[in-house]
């Protein structure tokens, strides 16, 4: 019989974090010990945050699923990916169609209308309109309809019996250092929604959430930096908490808990500038690959020349849909090099890193790898070395006892 699910998605902890550092962890390293673990978990192609997210919810590779990056190509540019450009069902829609109660506590890359009880996530208005974008974008309808969504009467009323705040942190978000306090305690904030949802007398079935500051600390601070333990520890609280409030009302033993990134982390030495290296391309950086969309043929053989001074090399397009084969192509930088574009006046063709932990690296490349950790009545003892990002919807989908027939990959371990 088939029990209920949580899915915490932990922002950017790679395989090899979690390995070395896992003593930090105590939660996570308990659904460890208890339950199931996914040593290597390959990242989605490539390896930046909506392309995971996507690949968790869908089972879909990127050609199939539409995301590819976390600015995909429109045909004139490239823009945000949003909820709407998911081309397959995803699990939460399924499970809601199946007849399970849904609820999506701030996890990017759904449409609230998959779920019966929906919060956006924190990021979303920062998303629309970035801060740090050089030109600030116009908002995405997808991303509006998200963000405005209201979670409505039972998420309030499982949040006054719990006693915690409905609403998220009113915190000066006008500064760096404001933003990712803002981000910190929301993220914390979402945790205790989860557990207090969890553990009302009308749980769903199937709650899924995520953790996000692991991910913008490791990029500011850098790969294993005390602050990236620090913040990885917080996320291991967050689920913790979940934990606590589940042990509280009687029903932990009824769960269970999927706790993974969406892509690994690892340590960058420099970064290069595609807006000085071919000035004018039209291009997309995300962590170690660059996309490409060239006006010509010539402009393409130019790029390419261009960046080969650097050691950069075409990487095959096939996380590409098909349809935008012959305009969108996929470079990646040598090992520990990324690039970016993020300040607007750069001169120079090289620096040192404004992240100077990333991840988006050549597809195959370990630091790209995640961990991922299973523990509840469904799941098995055991561990295995690794396992591929399409695995993840059908390894949930039977937790939730769902159909997986159509599923192209098996799941990560037999239910039981
Ligand atoms: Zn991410």
């Amino acid at each position: 019989m088939a029990n209920k699910l949580i899915v915490l998605m932990v922002d950017g902890v790679s395989a090899e974090h979690y390995a070395l550092d896992h003593g930090r962890f105590p939660h996570f390293a308990a659904l460890e010990k208890h339950g199931f673990r996914v040593e290597r978990l390959k990242s989605e192609v490539l390896g930046t945050s909506l392309p995971g997210r996507t690949s968790m919810l869908t089972g879909a590779t990127a050609d199939i699923s539409g995301v590819y990056a976390n600015k995909i190509w429109d045909g004139e540019r490239f823009r945000y990916a949003n909820p709407d450009d998911v081309r397959v069902p995803t699990l939460p829609a399924r499970a809601k169609e199946a007849g399970l109660d849904v609820a999506i506590l701030g996890f990017g890359m759904i449409q609230p209308e998959s779920a019966s009880l929906f919060h956006a996530p924190w990021w979303t208005g920062a998303f629309i309109q970035r801060a740090r974008d050089a030109a600030p974008e116009p908002a995405e309808a997808a991303w509006l309809r998200v963000a405005t969504h209201q979670p409505g009467e039972r998420f309030a009323a499982a949040c006054a019996a719990a006693g915690i705040p409905s609403e998220f942190p009113k915190i000066d978000a006008a500064t760096p250092e404001g933003r990712m306090l803002y981000g910190i305690v929301a993220d914390h904030m979402i945790a205790d929604w989860v557990g207090a949802v969890a553990a009302s007398e009308d749980a769903p079935d199937l709650i899924m959430a995520e953790f996000l500051s692991t991910d913008s600390i490791q990029h500011a601070s850098g790969y294993r930096h005390d602050l990236s333990h620090w913040i990885t520890a917080q996320a291991d609280l967050a689920l913790g908490k979940i934990m606590q409030r589940l042990r509280l009302a009687g029903t932990l033993d009824q769960w269970n808990f999927a706790v993974m990134s969406d892509h690994g982390h690892s340590a960058v030495t420099q970064s290069l500038h595609p807006s000085v290296i071919v000035p004018g391309v039209r291009t997309q950086c995300e962590g170690g690959s660059l996309l490409v969309a060239p006006r010509t043929p010539e402009e393409l053989a130019h790029v390419t020349e261009q960046l080969a001074a650097y050691g950069v090399e075409p990487y095959p397009n096939t996380c590409i849909p098909p349809e935008y084969r012959e305009q969108v192509f996929v470079f990646v930088a040598p090992d520990g090099i990324s690039f970016e574009d993020d300040n607007p006046n750069e001169t120079e063709t090289t620096g040192a890193p404004g992240s100077p932990s990333t991840h988006g690296m050549k597809p195959g490349m370990p630091g790209d790898d995640r961990y991922a950790l299973f523990m509840g009545p469904n799941v098995p003892t055991g561990a295995i070395a690794s396992g591929t990002a399409t695995q993840v919807a059908p390894t949930l989908a039977a937790l939730l006892g769902l159909d997986i027939s159509h599923y192209a990959a098996a799941p990560l371990f037999m239910t039981r």
